[in-house]
């Protein structure tokens, strides 16, 4: 058995969360001989419940369930922590516009940053769900400033995962073999889904289907999923936010699988021309503990569109937050050639 690995898991009374811990637990995300400890954070109000759920974890005798710890503040929750799951946010109250929104999460997501920046362990994974998940994303990481950008990324996988989902349901096929659809951009309605590199049966997949049906309603669908379900069910979609969190993750630590790429919110590079800096999602291989965008794909006219919009949204959101964001400096590669040797040899430091 491996030694215990720390996963630190914000917002863990909510209710991605009651999805989400329990596959983390019974080893979905890490893999059947990696145990786990999980270091519970939520606000001091909330105590009660957590505990609630703590109990419960323990009902369940995982194997892999080293120990639980809960946390009603950011720097005890991520002491020595290796990979951070960033689910604590405030949702959009009445009356509150999305700029509002920006702010009190961009004040939260600095908390946030400078703790894991000082507490977790220096090859920490982080994972930011809680919305407008890209911003939030980048604020953490520009306030992680020993800690590479590379180490930060944004939840779109549940997008990609809904893009596949539709295609299965549109043609018929099982996910399995539908390969290399993308989420380009942003986590909101300017997602940018893209059908054009996507292979069905190993063909591509838009001389299988209607190429109509893909721009008149598969694109509009996956981009307003989430209120389409948040108005049936009453509530915002949790089971398959916690089940795209396991691939995210399971994929950047263990590698994406049978030669598919996955799509990730990442610190942009400048690829594809989009602006460096802001966090967007691309289509990335991962393997070893690290992920690389995918290079060389041709974007034509219509996508290129739909992808610059997105990207002036996020620079828009950048702005709103500008303030919160502490200088730039040029991050990067070498603390990454670090993270992955660490990880190679086995040299989690325990705290
Ligand atoms: P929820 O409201 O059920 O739970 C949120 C939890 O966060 C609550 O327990 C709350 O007490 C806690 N919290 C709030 N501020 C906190 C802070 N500063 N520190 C620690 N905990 C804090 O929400 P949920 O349904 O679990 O969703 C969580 C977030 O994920 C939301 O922002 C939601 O919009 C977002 N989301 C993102 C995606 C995506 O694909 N990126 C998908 C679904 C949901």
């Amino acid at each position: 058995m491996k030694r215990p690995v720390r996963i630190s898991v914000t917002g863990a009374a909510g209710s991605i969360s009651y999805s989400l811990l329990f596959r983390i637990a019974s080893g979905d995300m890490l893999g059947k001989d990696q145990p786990v400890i999980l270091q519970l954070i939520d606000l001091p109000n909330t105590m009660q419940a957590l505990h609630g759920i703590s109990m419960e974890l323990e009902d369940c005798a995982f194997e892999l369930l080293h120990s639980i710890q809960l946390f009603d503040n950011a720097k005890d929750g991520f002491q020595g922590a290796h990979y951070a799951i960033l689910l604590g946010a405030r949702p959009r109250g009445p009356g509150m516009e999305r700029k509002d929104l920006l702010q009190v999460n961009a004040e939260i997501f600095t908390v946030v940053g400078r703790a894991i920046n000082d507490y977790a362990n220096r090859d920490v994974k982080v994972l930011v769900v809680g919305n407008p998940a890209n911003t939030n994303c980048l604020i953490a990481s520009r306030n992680a400033p020993d800690l590479s950008p590379t180490q930060f990324t944004a939840l779109t996988r549940l997008d990609f995962n809904r893009l596949r989902g539709a295609v299965a349901l549109q043609t018929g096929a099982n996910s399995k073999d539908i390969k290399n659809a993308i989420i380009w951009g942003n986590h909101s309605t300017t997602q940018v889904p893209d059908l054009y590199h996507c292979k069905l049966h190993k063909q591509p997949a838009l001389f299988q289907m209607d190429e109509s049906w893909y721009k008149n309603e598969c694109i509009q669908n996956v981009q307003k999923r989430g209120s389409q379900i948040l108005n049936a069910r009453g509530q915002s979609s949790a089971a398959s936010a916690a089940k795209a969190i396991i691939d995210h993750m399971r994929d950047w630590a263990l590698g994406t699988q049978n030669e598919d790429w996955v799509s990730m919110g990442i610190v942009s590079d400048g690829s594809y021309g989009i602006a460096k800096g802001i966090v967007y999602s691309f289509p990335v291989f991962c393997d070893y503990g690290r992920y690389e965008i995918v290079q060389g794909l041709n974007i034509n006219e219509f996508i290129q569109e739909k992808m610059s919009l997105s990207e002036q949204e996020l620079l828009d959101e950048k702005t709103e937050v500008e303030r919160l964001l502490p200088k730039e400096t040029e991050l990067g590669h070498n603390n990454l050639s670090i993270s992955l040797r660490s990880e190679l040899i086995g040299e989690y430091s325990e705290t």
